[in-house]
């Protein structure tokens, strides 16, 4: 059992006018088990939210707490937050030239396991997870998403999630750019890996489609660097509805 707790966190970027806030007390907590949707328009801050959770470097936290199971996540290194069970699959995953797949993935979980995986296993494992995903063997000598398509690139991230067998698992838009059949063997892994590992998951996006594959517990709604409403999944089908408008603040006349 694993909790993922963030206390009013606060978080600014560098820009050329100055530091600029993005997220403004974000609260939210996560259990082993539960799936949260985090959903809001476009530039509300849920990419931001993702990346800080994940250490990215750019985004500087100026107030709050994120901890996993009573540790401070704010004072581990990138590698070190994977160590301690997080994952970030990010919604515009890189391609890295000159690393297969292959040595790309062995090494993640050498690192994250703190020792090379026995190697008949392992290849029957990422065999067996590559089928899952209907991603044919020839992917595992190709570089990391490089002329990967985007349908591809999810899929490639979600392998990962399955074989690095994380406490946490963060899914920035997985949904984008997929089509139904791509959304539905991607959902079909995520709800797997959640039964299997007892995954908690946040599924960020900004469409409902992806909600109807991998069902939320909870419903959040972003909306100028906050959480502005939460329910169950009806909150979902309402946003479907109504958009995210009635959450914007119009501006001041
Ligand atoms: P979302 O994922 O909800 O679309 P983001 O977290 O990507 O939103 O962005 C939130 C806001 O923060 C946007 O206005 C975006 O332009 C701004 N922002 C994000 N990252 C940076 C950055 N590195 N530098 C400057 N502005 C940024
Ligand atoms: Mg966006
Ligand atoms: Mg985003």
């Amino acid at each position: 059992m694993s909790q993922l707790v963030i206390q009013n966190l606060c978080v600014s970027v560098e820009t050329d006018q100055g530091p600029k806030e993005i997220l403004s007390g974000v609260n939210l907590t996560i259990n082993s088990g539960e799936i949260h949707a985090i959903m809001g328009p476009n530039g509300s801050g849920k990419s931001t939210l993702a990346a800080t959770i994940a250490g990215h470097p750019s985004y500087e936290v100026t107030d709050g707490s994120i901890t996993l199971d009573g540790e401070d996540v704010l004072e581990m290194s990138v590698d070190e937050r994977a160590k301690a069970g997080l994952f970030l699959a990010m919604q515009y995953p890189v391609a890295i030239p000159g690393v297969t797949l292959s040595n790309f993935l062995r090494t993640a979980k050498t690192a994250i396991a703190g020792e090379a995986p026995a190697l008949r296993p392992w290849l029957k494992e990422v065999r067996g997870s590559m089928e899952d995903l209907r991603m044919g063997n020839e992917f595992l000598e190709r570089n990391v998403n490089e002329g990967f398509s985007g349908g591809e690139k999810k899929r490639a991230e979600i392998l990962q999630l399955k074989l690095l067998k994380p406490k946490m698992a963060i899914l920035d838009e997985t949904d984008s750019g997929l089509d139904v059949d791509a959304l539905r063997i991607v959902s079909e892994g995520v709800n797997s890996a959640k039964d299997e590992l007892d995954l908690g998951v946040v599924v960020i996006t900004h469409y409902t489609r992806i909600l109807r594959y991998i069902k939320p517990d909870f419903v959040h709604v972003f909306a100028n660097g906050k959480i502005v409403d939460q329910g169950g999944p009806e909150l979902a089908e309402q946003l479907e509805d109504q958009g995210y408008d009635r959450y914007l603040v119009p501006a001041e006349a």
